[in-house]
């Protein structure tokens, strides 16, 4: 795609340089896709050489510029090698990956800041950092900087708080979600397409709060939590209950990867799936249908 307004490519990760008309790049999968007929300059943020993965006491930090291919190499690099028994959650990795379908040149180049800014409700790297309650560090142009969930970064379709000129420079995921055991549902409509529907489920160790997540991504505009502490683990009506109240109808997202209306049940099965294999709640039983008693 051509983008013939643009004049300048800045290599640089300061916000204080950014000014209107201005666009971060990234891996440019979508800012070359898409184009512009606006913009005037991009400011190429890979030239930043921010390490993409580092593991921290606080648990692993993921550089904005963090690619796909990167992300996908981690659970068996010599990097994770300290912690891949204890954060049982890098599970989720790979299936966060696969659910980005695309070519191994689209996966060298695209970067999980720029999936999240992108802000697709079928964004995998929202959906696997949003799952595990990673915190976005967002740089302002002003100098400053703040930080926030990156589920509540996300707020509808192609839409975020980003401010512009503000850049995400990491998502810092937290250890206690890392060493949480994990479940995770999609769909798709046709075997290689986009995801429809895509659900992660995460119980916290005892020791770390025993708080059982249920992130909906890619059905809905934006990323939704279902949160049950430790002894309020709901039974299937009550996870139901959850969802009816969490989630109205017109969140469900509408596009040709999926009507609103099968992404709305696909979201009450998967949700009670994932449920019943994190909590080792029976299967099978009368009242315990997988659409979690709707009927
Ligand atoms: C074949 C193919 C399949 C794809 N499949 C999917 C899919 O399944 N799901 C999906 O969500 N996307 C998909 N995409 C879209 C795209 O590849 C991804 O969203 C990708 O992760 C975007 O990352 P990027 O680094 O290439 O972003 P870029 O194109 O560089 O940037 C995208 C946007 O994010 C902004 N941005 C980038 N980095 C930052 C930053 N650090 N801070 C603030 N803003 C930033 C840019 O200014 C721009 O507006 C697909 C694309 C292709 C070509």
């Amino acid at each position: 795609m051509d983008m013939n307004t643009v004049t300048d490519l800045v290599p640089t990760a300061d916000p204080a340089d950014w000014r209107e008309g201005d666009a971060w790049l990234a891996g440019g999968t979508v800012l070359f896709s898409y184009g512009s007929r606006t913009l005037r300059r991009l400011l190429d943020v890979t030239t930043a050489g921010w390490p993409a993965l580092t593991v921290t006491d606080g648990g692993l930090e993921i550089a904005a510029t963090c690619t796909v291919a990167e992300l996908y190499a981690f659970p068996d690099a010599p990097a994770s090698a300290g912690v891949r028994g204890a954060w049982r959650a890098l599970d989720l990795v790979r299936p966060c990956c696969d659910a980005f379908v695309a070519s191994f040149k689209i996966w060298n180049t695209s970067t999980v800041g720029g999936n999240v800014a992108t802000s697709l409700p079928a964004g995998p790297m929202t959906s696997l950092t949003a799952a595990l309650d990673g915190v976005a560090e967002v740089w302002g142009p002003g100098g400053g900087r703040r930080t926030q969930p990156v589920a509540e970064l996300v707020t509808g379709e192609m839409r975020n708080t980003l401010a512009p000129g503000e850049l995400l420079r990491a998502i810092r995921v937290p250890a206690a979600a890392l060493r949480a055991r994990t479940a995770f549902r999609r769909l798709s409509l046709s075997n290689l397409g986009r995801s429809g529907v895509l659900l992660v489920g995460r119980l916290d160790a005892p020791d770390d709060g025993g708080e059982l997540v249920i992130t909906v991504t890619a059905s809905t505009r934006r990323p939704v939590q279902l949160r049950f502490g430790a002894g309020a683990h709901p039974d299937a009506a009550g996870l139901a209950a959850a969802i009816d109240a969490a989630i109205p109808p017109d969140l469900y997202h509408d596009d040709i990867h999926g009507l609103p209306a099968w992404r709305r049940d696909m979201t009450y099965r998967l949700a009670e799936e994932i449920r019943r294999e994190l909590t080792g709640a029976p299967t099978g039983a009368p009242d315990d249908s997988t659409d979690g008693g709707r009927r």
